[in-house]
């Protein structure tokens, strides 16, 4: 099966990035979110992410006007998919609205289209059952930022088909990304073990064992890792990380990955780390 049009559903961090690299690569892109304003801001992220892709000499100034001239937005949802090979959700990470989606794009879309999750941790597999069409249903998990992280973790619910499977594998070379096959289990390979790992940095917060900065510079500097616990998860969203950390605890029903009271906290407070200005870190222009 031929890939030419993917709608992408969800414009926030991850829906723009997804949708930006399949235009780069040729794809006509729609865009759908809930919110005329949602859709504005996701083609102004864009814009700026491929002017920095042509000063740094990446891409051309053509080929960053080819790839926005391949990006249509749309606040229908039915309508948005109706002509799609290929669906990627990127929405808001909770079951419920998810569920919704699927249950829509299922109805609307063409009966060979694929249907992709971008989440974070949610089963794929219940994801599917609640359409028709289950063994057409996948995780297709990219990493933020979307245009610069080559790896695709692809997630194959109980259903899965290896023919979707394999179109799966095989578009995502075609992206330039290197696509892992993992298993439905909670939060996959990726957040399995991301995530504990910045629920214990933040307990530490909690705790008065460091500093914030003495956490993140321990990372860094100790173990190599190109940013700190705390600055990751303000970048990812304090509340995708709590969603993340909530699927983990129920999913596998294992106390250790209970979130820290201070990361519920935050995400009562609104601090949501760099979307809102405040997480861990104060952000300006915010
Ligand atoms: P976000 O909050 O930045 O964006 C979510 C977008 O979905 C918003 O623009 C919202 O308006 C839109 N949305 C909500 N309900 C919708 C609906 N019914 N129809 C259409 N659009 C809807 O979130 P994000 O960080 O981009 O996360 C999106 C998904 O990607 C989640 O499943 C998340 O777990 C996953 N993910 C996130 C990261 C990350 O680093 N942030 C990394 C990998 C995967």
């Amino acid at each position: 099966m031929e890939i030419k049009n993917v709608t992408v559903i969800g414009g926030g961090t991850m829906g723009n990035g997804i949708a930006h690299v399949f235009a780069q690569f040729g794809y006509n892109v729609i865009l759908n979110d809930i919110n005329q304003q949602f859709l504005d801001r996701a083609l102004k992220t864009i814009t700026g992410n491929l002017d920095r892709q042509v000063k740094k000499e990446i891409i051309t100034d053509e080929k960053k006007r080819e790839t926005l001239s391949r990006i249509k937005t749309s606040l229908a949802l039915d309508e948005s998919v109706k002509n799609a090979d290929l669906v990627i959700e990127a929405a808001t990470e909770d079951q419920n609205i998810k569920t919704k989606i699927f249950q829509t794009i299922d109805a609307a879309a063409p009966v060979n289209a694929i249907l992709a999750s971008n989440t974070s941790s949610i089963s794929i597999t219940e994801i599917a059952a609640k359409t028709k069409r289950s063994p057409k249903v996948i995780g297709m998990h990219f990493m933020n930022p979307v245009p610069m992280m080559k790896l695709v973790e692809i997630i194959r619910g109980l259903a899965t088909s290896d023919e979707t499977l394999a179109a799966i594998v095989e578009i995502s070379k075609k992206l330039d990304k290197v696509p892992v096959e993992v298993n439905d289990y909670p939060g996959f390979i990726a957040n399995r073990i991301l995530m504990p790992m910045i629920n214990e940095a933040v307990y530490c917060v909690m705790e008065g064992v460091a500093s914030t900065e003495a956490i993140d510079t321990v990372m860094k500097l100790g173990m190599n890792h190109p940013m700190g616990p705390l600055t990751l998860a303000d970048f990812i969203g304090l509340d995708v990380c709590l969603s993340i950390m909530n699927v983990l605890h129920e999913g596998l029903g294992d106390t250790k990955y209970r979130p820290a009271p201070l990361l519920k906290k935050m995400v009562a407070a609104g601090y949501l780390g760099r979307k809102t200005g405040r997480g861990f870190y104060q952000y300006e222009g915010k």
